[in-house]
């Protein structure tokens, strides 16, 4: 994995960083992860860094695109490393786990009705409800 990292870092024209390459560790390990996850998993491997790093850091990875940054109603901005498929998110409104989903279509979808002259290059859906977890505890208590 570190060494995918490097490659992108490199491609993109950033200088491979320790903290870099643990941001983007620290993605793989909790996908969805906000700045404050993000870190705290750093902060336990470079004790020196700092939250503003992070800042920066997930700034500048978000901007050249090696990370996507999907911005939740009520939640902080949260990072992924799975970008370019454009890919949708489903939420649960009660315990707020974040779960990856596909389109239903076989290529994304980029196609609204009428695209009004735009190019389009993303499509940002959100999917809220209730996890099949929290489904399940919702039943028992009304059981009781
Ligand atoms: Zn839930
Ligand atoms: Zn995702």
């Amino acid at each position: 994995m570190e060494r995918i990292y490097k490659d992108l870092l490199a491609k993109q024209g950033l200088s491979v960083t320790a903290t870099r390459l643990c941001v983007l560790e620290a993605l793989d390990v909790h996908p969805h992860a906000d700045a404050e996850r993000i870190f705290s998993f750093v902060k336990d491997k470079i004790a020196t860094t700092s939250k503003q790093a992070i800042y920066n850091n997930l700034a500048a990875l978000t901007e050249c695109g090696i990370l996507r940054e999907i911005k939740p109603k009520g939640y902080p901005a949260l990072y992924e490393t799975r970008v370019g498929d454009n890919h949708h998110h489903i939420i649960c409104r009660q315990c707020a786990v974040i779960m990856d989903t596909n389109c239903r279509a076989h290529a994304p979808c980029l196609e609204p009705a009428d695209l009004r002259g735009f190019t389009i290059d993303e499509a940002e859906v959100i999917f809220w409800g209730i996890c099949p977890t929290c489904q399940k505890t919702r039943k028992s208590r009304r059981k009781k």
